[in-house]
């Protein structure tokens, strides 16, 4: 088996109906509506760690309280420098603890974990490359790092992003889908993004200028997550994310392509018995078998043309039944690779989005087709 491998078999079955559990309904408004009433109501509670007696200023996001330094944070973030210059802070009336007051419309706890990575620094767990990040973790802090601009936090948010979507080649995203360390909810590397996510990916990458890994985000989309979840969105932290209405359409066009791409290699990649074999006669038969096997299962029609066919090439290795020669077996794997490589390299063609194929990953300029919303930071 040239290129495919248990993980190959593993993950491909994993996707089959990668249905997210049905969301549960949500515990407070999503951040476009502000807080839930019952949240701004609480009573405000002082952060036990974020709360320094030597600090300048209080932050208050929902019922959370920030004792913090003025001078750290704008040594971090542009906008909190500005926030709370001199003058800015002059200006606040509301008082506490001897310090003034700074209303934020965060959420409490997504702007309590910017500050403890701020303030941690490298003991944060958010900068350990060994540790595997919750997806709606990093999304949370994506958005107030976004919306705060704190380059070294957002920095590390893209890195672990383009890690898990490789954009370099075909096999560097294969080394990173099929990596057997990586989870049957399709967590991998350093990231527990599950493959339903990549619906609430679609929007970080707006929001975060990433054009650049967008194609292989919305390929992920289009070819492993369920119709209903692409239609009711998915939960992530305490929040339902769905797809634009653009997005939902480019989404079930492009899956209708994917479709076809598949429909078509099913055809074509199955090569006939090579110039010296030494069996063409039982070599053909193996051969049209496949074929036969393919067209007739599930796999001529599924939206996931780069890997749907593993478990069948798979088989065909495993079983010397229904191995061909080796001669014809290597023409059989170097054709679908081929196959497989050019719907690569056409992805930006067949999804309808620029910046493809990359000639090296970066940040590129450019438009998305609107696919999905990007957060706003409340
Ligand atoms: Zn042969």
């Amino acid at each position: 088996m040239p290129t495919a491998t248990r993980g190959h078999v593993r993950a491909a079955a994993a996707d089959d109906g990668a249905d997210a559990p049905p969301h549960k309904r949500q515990k407070t408004e999503s951040h476009e509506g502000g807080p839930a009433l019952a949240e701004r109501e609480r009573e405000p509670e002082r952060d036990a760690v974020l709360w320094f007696e030597d600090a300048s200023v209080v932050l208050a996001a929902e019922n959370k309280l920030f004792k913090v330094h003025a001078g750290v944070l704008g040594h971090h973030s542009p906008v909190f420098k500005e926030l709370l210059s001199a003058p800015a802070l002059a200006a606040l009336e509301e008082r506490l603890d001897g310090c003034p007051v700074l209303r934020t419309n965060d959420k409490g706890a997504s702007l309590a974990r910017l500050l403890r990575i701020i303030y941690d620094g490298v003991q944060s767990d958010w900068f350990a490359s060994g540790v595997r990040l919750d997806f709606a973790d990093l999304r949370r802090v994506a958005i107030v790092a976004a919306k705060y601009q704190v380059p070294a936090v957002l920095d590390e948010v893209k890195s672990r992003l383009r890690a898990f979507y490789p954009t370099a080649s075909l096999q560097a995203w294969r080394a990173v889908v099929f990596d057997d360390e990586s989870g049957a909810d399709g967590s991998r590397g350093t990231l527990a993004i599950r493959t339903w996510d990549s619906i609430a990916v679609i929007g970080l990458c707006r929001l975060l200028k990433m054009p650049d890994i967008l194609p292989v985000v919305l390929y992920e989309c289009c070819s492993k997550v369920s119709a209903a979840n692409l239609v009711r969105g998915v939960t992530c932290g305490d929040e339902l994310v769905r797809l634009t209405e653009d997005g939902l359409l480019l989404c079930l066009r492009a899956r209708d392509l994917l479709v076809a791409e598949t429909a078509r290699m099913s055809n074509d990649f199955i090569v006939k018995p090579q110039a010296g074999c030494t069996s063409p006669q039982s070599c053909a038969t193996k051969l049209e078998q496949l074929r036969f096997q393919v067209i007739n299962a599930d796999v001529a029609s599924s939206p996931n043309p780069l890997d749907a066919w593993i478990p069948y090439t798979a088989a065909q290795y495993d079983d010397a039944e229904k191995k061909p020669c080796a001669l014809c077996a290597d023409a059989l794997m170097g054709s679908l690779e081929g196959a497989v490589e050019a719907v690569w390299r056409r992805l930006g063609e067949i999804l309808d989005l620029p910046h493809w194929p990359p000639n090296n990953a970066g940040e590129q300029a450019g438009g998305d087709n609107g696919v999905g919303n990007a957060p706003r930071a409340s």
